[in-house]
């Protein structure tokens, strides 16, 4: 974990992008009340296939009209074409966007082709060639190992390329066993990599939900906190409460040990998050 120590601790909160007008004043209001940690940047996610095109420009917009904090476009790269990457980049340029999240995706439901790009270190190998250093470019990492990796070295080597292509920093796949993050980093160390990997954090609040998430992206629910979850049925006090103090436990131990930050899922909604970053006292003001 040493080469995690030399970096700025920062904090980052991911949203996803509404589709009524209602959702869009949702997440406006939690970006309001997210202000009190002083996130370093605010990503929008972004449908693979280009499904949520219009609608991440929207939110990313909304950052940069109603605050200073920086707004972090996501962009994958599946079942799309080199022509309509570079459009994309050309619109965040003319903003001023200056982070990325680069990303392949999954193939939407229906679709079969991959496209102009096959993986991510591909996407981030483009931005390169097409704006320089332009953009801080984010990739993702997986701690407990992407779904399709066929090795776990091959998966680390993976995300290498990522590294080598141009990517400035890493966010993680979120995970509840921080032993994951601690032998990732070091596994990155020992290949020489020399970046920011910042730990992503899903706040509990809904076992059925994160269950189902958890199942689609292969992040482990280790069986103590399943266990204790399934307990509670539909007692979602009793859910949150105990979600918060795992979450909180979580985080403490991955700043402790140098981690470099923290990005939350927020799921659009304010509350969990600042209640895990109040009670480690990262409220500021
Ligand atoms: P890659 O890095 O391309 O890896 C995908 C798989 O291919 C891995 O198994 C890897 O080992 C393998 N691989 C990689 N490169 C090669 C290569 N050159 N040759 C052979 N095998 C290779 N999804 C969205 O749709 N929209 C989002 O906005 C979004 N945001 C995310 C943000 C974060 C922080 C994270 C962690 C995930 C996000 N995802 C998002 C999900 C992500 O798109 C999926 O996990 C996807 O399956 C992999 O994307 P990737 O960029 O990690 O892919």
């Amino acid at each position: 974990m040493d080469s995690q120590k030399h970096y700025p601790k920062q904090i980052s909160c991911e949203f996803f992008p509404p589709n009524t007008d209602e959702g869009m004043a949702k997440l406006a209001a939690a970006r309001k009340a997210l202000m009190p940690i002083s996130p370093a940047f605010f990503s929008v996610t972004y449908g693979a296939g280009g499904s949520t095109r219009e609608r991440t420009l929207q939110a990313i917009q909304g950052i940069r009209a109603n605050s200073d904090v920086d707004a972090a476009p996501h962009l994958t790269c599946v079942a799309s074409t080199r022509a309509g990457i570079r459009e994309i980049l050309t619109t965040y340029r003319k903003l001023d966007i200056r982070r990325l999240v680069a990303l392949r995706g999954d193939l939407p439901s229906g679709m079969s082709e991959f496209g102009e790009f096959r993986y991510a270190n591909e996407l981030v190998e483009f931005i390169r060639a097409e704006t320089g250093d332009h953009f801080h470019i984010e990739v993702a990492a997986y701690p407990e190992f992407h779904p399709q990796a066929r090795t776990t070295e091959r998966d680390l080597l993976n995300f290498k390329r990522k590294v080598d292509a141009g990517a400035n920093s890493a966010i993680t796949q979120y995970f509840y066993n921080p032993e994951s993050y601690f032998r990732f980093v070091d596994d990155c160390e020992k290949l020489g990599l020399d970046l920011p990997i910042v730990p992503g954090i899903m706040p509990i609040t809904n076992f059925s939900q994160l269950a189902r998430f958890s199942d689609n992206c292969g992040a482990e629910i280790p069986r103590w906190i399943r266990k204790r979850l399934e307990s509670y049925g539909d007692d979602l006090s009793a859910i949150r409460a105990y979600g918060l103090d795992v979450v909180t436990d979580l985080c403490r131990r991955l700043l402790a040990a140098g981690a470099p930050g923290l990005h939350f899922y927020t799921m659009n909604r304010a509350g969990p998050t600042l209640a895990i970053c109040e009670r480690l006292a990262l409220i500021r003001g």
